[in-house]
């Protein structure tokens, strides 16, 4: 199968369009009228343009309002379609894309618009080029593919086919099963977009809301296994109208597009005989995380002086010293924190843009090879720099920010890293009770956060929740989980659309997206917090009034409560068990760490979470005067 993209989902004028199709991979486009229409050269320009990048144009939409006239304007619609066909003869295109009439004068019955569209068939035969017809969501008469279908069957006409979009079907959650009774050389074209589940009006939806597949909600798998009992052989083209799209980068959303594609048709189930396999080359199956091996610090000199201090403070042992860096490892529980203050490479170059900053995460793959392979696939970018003499190369891609993911497993070379790569320092510090990282917080635009969703998604075996909206003193924060089953990797990603939030004060002050915080797990926090006031680490203060109001709430013993208050200690409780949360005050105002213990509990403490934002602005403007 054929992949493709409409112009329509980039940004940039019509020939940046196609400069980010095309490097991102795309052999074929459609071509979006008002993309022609506004730029300023001839259709022969467009057409070298696009052959000297190899892209073929293969549908040229939309055309609208055709079916269903009176005698007169079907006369003018067809006089309209011809125009059409000479601007397509000039572009090398030989499909026309035309939508259902939404026009309230329009007439309905399907023979009419049968014999419309025989008579444009025969149009489009003389001039060696075909018709597809596609039902709206919202068009007039026809607005369910089964009525698109029903058309095109009607006219009989070898030059007619139906078009099958995605998001119009399964936006009005229309019976999928029938598509399959639709023969495969029959659809001309198939138009491929997911969207969220919202309540709203469906144009608006359509124009606003469409994203890639595996992005949304919509049941694009059910769709593609329908689709392939056809034998569908055409392209697949991405149609997606997005707000955040249309603002972002021609290039990367371009590869977004490819990437959800490539994962798309990778989960589509194995081709069954006698029918077209999806054309990718085979993919290790999504990587299975076994937890976080370690998470990475850049630092200059003296950051490193006061976060080994903080480190301490938190019951981390420095375990470990590079044998020829200025690297740290620091150990506690199954935890493994790295300080790096190389004065070149990698993480300097991030500390000198980003400051004090998490710059890798290490994650325990099962496999490592097969996880780099299949991120070689999904076209993430893979990182290498110069390994010293007796260092092992770790695999590692770019993920948010520019900061890197690094795999490591135990089934190679990569299980004695930490021998082969450090020395013991013999130290010991009195832990903490920190046993896991619970999860890791990015902060990012708003708009990065549907392609970083696809990316982790894509890369390793994890499965999303459902979006919620935090509210912060600046304004909405929007914030969506991806964990694994089993609760061994969680990454919260925060996307902010108001420039006052804290979430958008990170990134500014950050220079860009990146982690925002790192929770920890203890089985003890009221002992853990303990631990760590008495090291001396500065924790979060949070209200009075949190407290009073949580009395009311919720039914707990008053000595519990009084010991919350006391170590400003957070409480939730959902249907699995309880949640208890403390925070350390901001790192150099970059970063902060948040303790966990979980009895049972799955979410991720979020009715607390403006509690603690409005804290945090109160210590941004007040620095604190310790409480007690
Ligand atoms: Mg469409
Ligand atoms: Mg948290």
């Amino acid at each position: 199968m054929r992949t493709a993209i409409a112009t329509v989902c980039l940004s940039g004028d019509l020939t940046e369009k196609l400069e980010a199709a095309a490097a991102a991979g795309f052999k074929s486009v459609e071509i979006f009228e008002n993309d022609l229409l506004t730029f300023n050269g001839s259709n022969e320009e467009i057409r070298r343009r696009m052959s000297d990048l190899g892209l073929q144009p293969i549908a040229f939409q939309p055309f609208r309002d055709f079916e269903g006239w009176d005698e007169v304007r079907r006369g003018r619609a067809l006089a309209r379609a011809e125009r059409k066909f000479d601007t397509m003869s000039e572009l090398g295109c030989d499909l026309l894309m035309v939508c259902s009439n939404v026009s309230a004068e329009a007439h309905g019955g399907l023979d009419r618009a049968a014999d419309d569209f025989r008579r444009l068939g025969d149009l489009a035969r003389a001039r060696g080029m075909r018709v597809a017809f596609e039902a709206l969501a919202w068009g007039r008469h026809v607005n369910d593919y089964r009525d698109a279908w029903e058309v095109v069957r009607r006219a009989d006409h070898p030059n007619v086919g139906v078009v099958l979009d995605s998001f119009h079907i399964c936006a009005k959650r229309t019976d999928l099963r029938p598509i399959r009774s639709i023969p495969g050389d029959r659809i001309f074209l198939v138009q491929i977009a997911d969207a969220p589940l919202l309540d709203m009006d469906v144009m608006q939806w359509s124009r606003h809301f469409r994203c890639f597949p595996g992005q949304g909600d919509l049941p694009i798998d059910d769709f593609m296994n329908a689709l392939a009992a056809t034998g569908y052989a055409g392209p697949l083209s991405l149609e997606i109208f997005n707000d955040q799209f249309r603002a972002g980068s021609a290039r990367s959303v371009a590869i977004d597009g490819r990437r959800s594609l490539i994962y798309m048709l990778d989960r589509m189930a194995p081709a069954s005989e006698g029918q077209p396999a999806p054309a990718i080359s085979p993919m290790p199956p999504r990587s299975n995380c076994r937890g976080v091996e370690f998470i990475e610090f850049a630092v200059d000199e003296k950051g490193s002086a006061s976060l080994s201090r903080l480190f301490k403070g938190m019951g981390f042992t420095c375990s470990g010293r590079h044998v020829s860096k200025d690297v740290t490892r620091w150990s506690q529980g199954d935890i493994n924190l790295v300080i790096n203050t190389e004065k070149d490479g990698f993480a300097h170059a991030y500390q000198i843009t980003h400051g004090a900053s998490v710059c890798a995460i290490g994650l325990h793959v099962e496999d490592a090879a097969s996880t780099m392979d299949r991120a070689e696939l999904l076209l993430d970018r893979p990182f290498r720099q110069p390994v010293g003499p007796g260092e092992l190369e770790i695999p590692a891609v770019r993920g948010l920010g520019g900061s890197l993911l690094y795999f490591t497993d135990r089934s190679s070379e990569l299980a004695r890293v930490w021998d082969v790569e450090f020395r013991p320092t013999g130290e010991t510090v009195s832990p903490a009770g920190l046993t896991t990282v619970d999860h890791i917080s990015q902060s990012m635009q708003y708009e990065e956060m549907l392609s970083w969703l696809l990316f982790y998604g894509s890369l390793l075996d994890v499965e999303k929740t459902k979006e919620t909206d935090i509210a912060d003193p600046g304004g909405l924060v929007r914030s969506q989980v991806i964990q694994t089953r089993d609760g061994t990797l969680r990454i919260v990603l925060n996307g902010s659309q108001s420039l006052r939030t804290q979430s958008a004060r990170f990134l500014s002050e950050f220079f860009g997206s990146g982690v925002q915080h790192v929770a920890f797990g203890t089985d003890d926090l009221m002992a853990t917090v303990a631990r760590l006031e008495a090291n001396g680490v500065a924790m979060l203060p949070i209200s009075e009034n949190y407290y009073d109001d949580l009395e009311g709430r919720v039914d707990l013993p008053s000595a519990v409560l009084e010991d919350l208050r006391r170590h400003n200690v957070l409480y939730d409780k959902d249907e699995h068990g309880e949640y208890l949360q403390a925070y350390t005050q901001s790192f150099d105002s970059m970063f902060f760490f948040e303790f966990v213990e979980r009895r049972g509990y799955k979410g991720f403490g979020a009715v607390n979470a403006p509690i603690r934002l409005a804290a945090q602005s109160r210590l941004a403007r007040h620095p604190a005067v310790p409480k007690r």
